[in-house]
């Protein structure tokens, strides 16, 4: 069978790195992986349909996901040390921006894959950055993104209506943990480099398979869950991506996304929750965990701002 070619750098050079079975669906996964960039991806792609209720409720692939409790009360939520650090680099960010921008204009922000809408709230509790009030737009589809725009008041889009977005709408785009579970990664990127303003901000977050924990355990890292992580980045594959599609990588320095990292992946043992939570206070603790996740190195973006 002769392999597709790279899904992220287009190249040929792709060889099968290993097969195995889900956790979830009783079935044998292949992975793929690129010579030249390093990205993996999965066949075959189990569809959208696994993101179901049972899926919101952790009973699906994913048992750390639980949407209820973070729709219900995302203060309460893990999530809350990754909303704040993702308003910190986007605030640290808005304060120099590249482009001009005229005092009290609304930061346009969208929230690509909103999920239970944790963020979105968090953020409309925020209200402003850098002295400028928070415009909120939300994407996703399923039975909570419905609940968002009906119940919350959010403005919600489904990709059709995201797409007849005009050009150039957004100053920040977030769009968090959703990459590796897309299966073709150059769309929705082109998409959102049409939708960002020049000098806009790009958060994106996704696992790192080139971390020293990954490269130890390959594709038996806890990460490759062949239902739904079908998209396998490292750094320097997300960079290329970036520059196909026209932003420029931004590296960034995370803190509380560590932490959220450490604690959502410890939610269903609360002994070692606690001794961890106690070490993340400790600055070189989470440097450490970070350092061992690679999860400052996987860059964010910027689209570089128009020429004079
Ligand atoms: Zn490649």
């Amino acid at each position: 069978m002769s392999a597709p070619a790279c899904r992220c750098c287009g190249s040929a050079q792709v060889r099968l790195r290993g097969r195995k079975p889900g956790e979830f669906l009783q079935r044998e996964f292949e992975f793929h992986g690129c010579d030249d960039c390093g990205f993996m991806w999965v066949e075959p792609f189990s569809g959208f349909e696994i993101y179901n209720d049972a899926y919101y409720r952790g009973q699906g692939p994913d048992p750390f996901v639980d949407y209820d409790a973070e729709y219900r009360d995302w203060r309460r939520s893990d999530r809350v040390h990754e909303f704040d650090d993702l308003a910190r680099l986007a605030e640290t960010y808005l304060r120099a921006p590249l482009a001009p921008v005229a005092a009290g204009t609304p930061v346009e922000w969208l929230d690509f894959g909103c999920g239970a809408g944790g963020f979105l709230k968090y953020l409309r509790e925020k209200s402003a950055l850098a002295g400028r009030p928070l415009a909120l737009t939300g994407h996703d589809v399923g039975s909570y993104a419905d609940l968002l725009g009906r119940k919350d008041g959010f403005r919600i889009l489904d990709f059709e209506r995201l797409q007849a977005e005009p050009a150039a709408r957004y100053d920040v785009i977030s769009l968090i943990e959703v990459l590796e579970h897309l299966p073709d990664p150059q769309p929705p990127l082109r998409l959102i480099a049409r939708l960002l303003k020049p000098g806009g901000l790009l958060l994106l977050t996704t696992g790192n398979l080139e971390s020293a924990v990954a490269r130890r355990h390959g594709i038996h890292y806890r990460y490759c869950a062949p239902e739904i992580h079908v998209s396998l980045f490292n750094p320097r594959c997300l960079a290329g991506l970036y520059r196909t599609v026209g932003l420029a990588p931004y590296p960034v320095r995370y803190h509380g996304a560590v932490k959220f990292k450490v604690l959502k992946s410890l939610r269903h043992r609360r002994a070692r929750r606690a001794l961890a939570a106690a070490a993340l206070a400790l600055p070189p603790f989470v440097r450490a965990v970070d350092a061992l996740y690679g999860v400052s190195a996987m860059p964010c973006a910027v689209k570089p701002a128009a020429p004079a």
